[in-house]
C-alpha cells in the first residue's frame, strides 16, 4: 500500500493511497491547479490513478479542490451531513456514505474496502477512514477530531496510521489565538488533536511490528515537527518501542 501525502496542514489536506491498480484520494483541500501539479510531481495520473475521493468533512482545507473530481469524472464520497455544505459536485458523482444501525456501511472500490467512522469535530457529520487492501494492509486516516474514542481505536487498528497532531498544548496556550478559538481547538467534541492526545492513541495502537506512522495536519502557529515527533516517540518509548526499529514515523508538514 503506497501512501502519498500530497498536502497537509491548515492550508490544505490531500492524501493519495494506492494498492495494485486501485487508487483513491482522501480529501482534496488544495485548489485544483495546485493538486494537479502535486499529482504530476509525484507521478500520479489523475485520470487513471484516482477511482474515488473520500471526504472527511466540508471545511475548506479538505474540499477546496473538489473541482478535480468534476474534471476527471471521479465519484466523491461523503456523509449526508457533510454533503449539506459541499457544492460544485455533479449529482451523478455525489456518493453518500450510508449507515446501518448507526455504523457506516463499508465501501468497496477495486482492491480496497473502506470503512468510514465517526470523529468529533465542528462539522455536521465528520468521519475518518480505515482502508484495507487485498494484501492485508490496513491504513487509517484521522484528520480533524477533538478526541480519539474507543470506537475509533477499534477501527483504526492496522499497520499504517495517518493521524493529525495539530497542536502542542503549551504553544497553543501561550500563542496568539483568541480565547474562543483556543477553546474550540481544545474542545473534545469540536476541536483538534494535541500531540499528547495523538501520542496516547498511538501508544494504545502501535505494537511495534513495523507500523508506519504519518503525523499530519500540524498547526504552523501552535506546533512544530520536533514537539509532535517527541510526544509520540516518548509515548512509544514507554512501551519499549523505538522509531525506525519497531515502527517508522514521519512528521509531514506542508508536503
Ligand atoms: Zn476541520
Ligand atoms: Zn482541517
Amino acid at each position: 500500500m503506497k501512501v502519498t501525502i500530497l498536502a497537509t496542514g491548515s492550508d490544505g489536506n490531500c492524501i493519495h493511497i494506492q494498492s495494485g491498480s486501485t487508487g483513491i484520494l482522501v480529501d482534496a483541500g488544495k485548489w485544483k491547479r495546485d493538486l494537479e501539479k502535486r499529482l504530476l510531481a509525484r507521478g500520479i495520473n489523475a485520470s487513471q490513478d484516482i477511482q474515488a475521493v473520500f471526504i472527511t468533512h466540508s471545511h475548506n482545507d479538505h474540499i477546496r479542490g473538489l473541482t478535480l473530481a468534476k474534471k476527471y469524472h471521479i465519484p466523491v464520497y461523503a456523509t449526508h451531513g457533510e454533503w449539506q455544505k459541499i457544492g460544485g459536485v455533479d449529482e451523478e458523482l455525489r456518493m453518500v456514505l450510508e449507515t446501518t444501525f448507526g455504523k457506516y456501511d463499508p465501501v468497496c472500490i477495486g482492491d480496497f474496502h473502506i470503512y468510514p467512522f465517526k470523529v468529533h469535530h465542528d462539522a455536521l457529520e465528520p468521519v475518518g477512514y480505515a482502508i484495507e487492501d487485498d494484501s492485508g494492509n490496513r491504513a487509517c486516516v484521522v484528520f480533524d477530531t477533538g478526541q480519539v474514542d474507543d470506537d475509533m481505536l477499534e477501527l483504526m487498528e492496522g499497520n499504517i496510521y495517518i493521524v493529525e497532531a495539530n497542536y502542542d498544548q503549551q504553544m497553543l496556550q501561550d500563542g496568539p489565538y483568541e480565547e474562543y478559538l483556543k477553546e474550540r481547538i481544545i474542545s473534545p467534541d469540536r476541536g483538534h488533536l494535541s500531540n499528547d492526545q495523538t501520542a496516547a492513541a498511538l501508544q494504545k495502537l502501535i505494537k511495534g511490528c513495523g507500523e508506519r506512522i504519518y503525523l499530519t495536519h500540524l498547526s504552523s502557529t501552535n506546533n512544530n515537527q520536533e514537539k509532535a515527533s517527541l510526544a509520540v516517540r516518548m509515548a512509544l518509548f514507554e512501551k519499549g518501542l523505538l522509531n525506525r526499529k519497531h515502527y517508522f514515523m514521519e512528521v509531514v508538514t506542508g508536503a
